[in-house]
């Protein structure tokens, strides 16, 4: 039998970018998927006639990015939508105050200010932070260096703690005070109307994908790698190791040897966030068509603060809303109809009892998810970016990790994730790869 070049596990977007550009070199490569399905965190349910993204949903900033050329050329339809990574204003948001009453124009020009003020010296205290400072320390010293109004001051200390919850999966107690260091995004934002699973569909085309194989066991040494998948052993010459963060924590692969201490102590110290997505779809839109996204400020703005308009992509009315940190935890315990509920009441304080009952609900519970335990990766209090890519370290040239956990600079994301795959071919290949070889039709794969 023809030995395998190199065996890649999971067939999220870091995995099958590292599988196309080794076969593209001429490699032969065999993808292990857990799953009966490819996409890992990119996940569209179709389930109602219509796209819902239930992992990955934008691209983060459209400059400097790989993703804006690659789903072009390939035809992958998109929309523009900047509220992706919880911005206080650029396009229209109605802000609800702790009242419940909408924001006039007056009143969230005064709020942006608040917010720019804040994040101004938020970015001050960060630099000066010691080490292990927390981003809730950070945002507290910001906040009461730039206002004096105690109202005020909840509603930033509020809207500082659910962007970290929605940006790191975690709360912002747990996030290191350089948590979102990497968190600028360049240019606009974009969904896909038709799904973004169409991204790694059109990237898996040709590849040879074992689904519903879980690698359990994972044995190396310099002549190479052996993997057990149930009963299933498979051997090559190098393995690219792409699961989540929350899979690695949680031993369900054993390595033999034990990875290393640079890669391991990593592991341990970044934290796996949780972040779940609730979309309730309603008979009619029961708010306005101008507004991108609704916000409660202030303490009236836990558990529920923010509601996209996400109509705009399904074409039909649905309202999507988010749960972070322990509140995203909390909320996979709780039946289906118990968090409606919860969310039916927030919305009814801001838009009256009139709020219709939904027709439909999606709701996500990635911390139970086996194949990912949690939704993506954060600087967890104590750890540093630097830990992201350290974890990708090769071991002894034959094993390597990828996936948005090992991806220092923007972690969390699917670029990061599409470029740590990317580094892991070029490290195999022990050479340069373009990119855009992603586009390039599928070789037959015998080994150059
Ligand atoms: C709710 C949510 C919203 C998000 N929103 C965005 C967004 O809007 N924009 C953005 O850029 N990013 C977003 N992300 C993050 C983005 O989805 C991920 O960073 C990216 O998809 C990760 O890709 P990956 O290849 O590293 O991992 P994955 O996609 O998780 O792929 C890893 C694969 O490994 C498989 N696997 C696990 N265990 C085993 C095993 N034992 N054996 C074999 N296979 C195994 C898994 O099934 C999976 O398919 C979001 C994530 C979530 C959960």
């Amino acid at each position: 039998m023809q030995m395998i070049d190199t065996i890649v596990v999971g067939a999220g977007i870091a995995g099958i970018t590292a599988a196309r550009l080794l076969q593209h070199e001429g490699h032969r490569v065999v993808v292990l998927e857990a799953r009966d399905r490819v996409g890992g965190r990119m996940w569209t349910d179709r389930s109602a006639g219509f796209p819902v993204d239930r992992g990955a949903s934008w691209i983060h900033g459209l400059v400097d990015n790989p993703l804006t050329s690659l789903v072009e050329d390939l035809g992958i339809r998109t929309l523009e939508f900047t509220v992706g990574s919880y911005q206080a204003g650029g396009r229209p948001i109605t802000n609800f105050d702790e009242t419940h009453r909408a924001l006039d124009e007056q009143r969230t020009s005064a709020w942006l200010d608040d917010v720019e003020t804040t994040d101004r010296h938020l970015t001050a205290a960060i630099a000066a932070a010691d080490p292990g400072r927390t981003y809730a320390d950070v945002a507290e010293q910001a906040v009461t260096a730039c206002v004096e109004d105690p109202t005020r001051r909840t509603r930033l200390r509020e809207f500082l703690r659910h962007r970290t919850e929605e940006q790191c999966g975690a709360d912002f107690t747990a996030v290191d005070a350089h948590g979102l260091d990497e968190d600028a995004i360049e240019g606009d934002e974009v969904v896909f109307p038709d799904g973004y699973d169409a991204l790694p569909g059109a990237l898996s085309h040709g590849l040879d994908i074992r689904l519903e194989e879980v690698v359990d066991a994972v044995e190396w040494s310099p002549g190479g790698v052996r993997l057990t998948a149930g009963r299933q052993v498979h051997e090559a010459r190098r393995a690219i190791v792409t699961v989540p963060l929350g899979v690695l924590k949680s031993a369900a692969i054993t390595f033999t040897p034990p990875l290393p201490d640079e890669v391991l102590g990593p592991i341990e110290r970044i934290g796996m966030g949780v972040f779940n997505k609730v979309f309730l779809r309603f008979p009619e839109r029961f708010w306005s068509e101008s507004a991108y996204a609704l916000r409660q400020l202030g303490p009236a703005g836990t558990p529920w603060h923010t509601w996209y308009d996400v109509s705009r992509v399904s074409g039909e009315p649905v309202l999507l809303t988010f749960a972070g940190g322990t509140w995203g935890r909390r909320i996979e315990a709780m039946a289906d109809a118990e968090v409606v509920a919860s969310v039916l009441s927030s919305l009814r304080r801001m838009y009256g009892p009139s709020v219709p009952e939904p027709v439909d609900h999606w709701i996500t519970r990635w911390g139970q998810d086996e194949f990912s335990r949690g939704s993506y990766s954060y600087v967890a209090t104590g750890a540093s970016h630097h830990d992201h890519d350290a974890m990708a370290t090769p071991i002894a040239d034959v094993l390597h990790l990828a996936g948005e956990a090992t991806w220092s600079s923007d972690p969390a994301t699917v670029h990061g994730a599409l470029l740590s795959g990317h580094r892991a071919a070029t490290r195999v290949l022990g050479r340069p790869v373009d990119l855009r070889a992603l586009l390039a039709p599928t070789r037959p794969t015998t080994r150059a």
